[in-house]
């Protein structure tokens, strides 16, 4: 199922996308609970109550009269690990990383799928990175790789925006990837259960129309399963938390010379399967 939060005549809904459709859940399911957490949470009670509805007379819209919005407004928390595609490790002058590579990108940074992003104006050095997000389902701590699958509630298109004068000029990234409008992701949730294996998902970025990323997720040095092993050994991963799970090569920083983002670029962020997502920028 594709799972998404939208609003229509500016009040906010939780749907259910099939095809060029969007069933309100909202409106179909009285008693829906009123937060995209809170539906994960009772994940089976809905999927119960989504099965005995009668799709073709369910109260919805075209797809293209509403606005989507993140499909989680406000996570617990938004992990995201860096390096974790050879050619990008490459690109960026880095070595192969020994350990997982992890920072956060604080909550304030989730942002709409199709809404712009933000140039801000202390930095000149705002870039896209493409990334298979996923959203875990099911609490817990010291999940092994092997039960990892059964805590993933769905995956996602993000876009880890980075500001790469602020990532780089400290040892600490988090601040030049926490910029407000810099963790763009959507369109949609699409349930585990309809993706199967993610590790096999093609992924690209183009800029004003330019491929400039293309890889795929069976390229993810450390995979999915294997993050969420390595974070909960240190925190409990809690239902609707959000993991951006690395980018591929091809970032407008390693480009020669670097070409970062400007004013009315396009960039577009796709995974199979799950979407795109888009947003115009905007100097602040
Ligand atoms: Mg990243």
């Amino acid at each position: 199922m594709k799972l998404a939060s939208f609003e229509i005549g500016g009040h906010p809904e939780i749907g259910l996308v099939a095809g060029t459709r969007i069933i309100s859940l909202t409106r179909a399911l009285p008693g829906l609970p009123g937060s995209m957490v809170e539906v994960i949470v009772h994940w089976q009670s809905v999927r119960a109550a989504i099965g005995e509805l009668h799709l073709d007379s369910a109260p919805g819209f075209p797809l293209a009269d509403v606005v989507l919005r993140a499909p989680i407004a406000r996570p617990g928390k938004v992990m995201a690990i860096g390096m974790n595609y050879a050619d990008h490790v490459a690109e960026s002058g880095a070595k192969p990383p020994a350990h997982q590579v992890w920072f956060t990108k604080t909550v304030n940074s989730v942002h709409a799928p199709y809404a712009p992003i933000k140039l801000p104006r202390v930095s000149n050095a705002v870039d896209y990175e493409a990334e298979l997000v996923f959203i875990i389902g099911t609490a817990g701590r010291y999940i092994s790789k092997l039960a990892a699958p059964g805590h993933v509630f769905g995956y996602c298109v993000g876009n880890d925006v980075s500001a790469r004068d602020w990532q780089l000029r400290t040892p600490q990234w988090v601040l030049g990837k926490s910029f407000d409008t810099h963790g763009p992701f959507g369109p949609w949730i699409t349930t585990a259960d309809e993706v199967g294996d993610p590790h096999r998902l093609g992924i690209r970025t183009r800029v004003n129309g330019e491929l400039r990323q293309q890889s795929n997720t069976r390229e993810l040095i450390f995979d999915v399963f294997e993050q969420i092993a390595h974070l909960s050994e240190v925190m409990t991963l809690e239902p609707g938390d959000v993991v951006f799970s690395g980018t591929p090569g091809g970032v407008g920083a390693a480009m020669k010379p670097p070409v970062y983002l400007r004013d009315a670029d396009r960039v577009q962020c796709e995974v199979d399967e799950l979407g795109m997502i888009e947003a115009v920028c905007e100097a602040e």
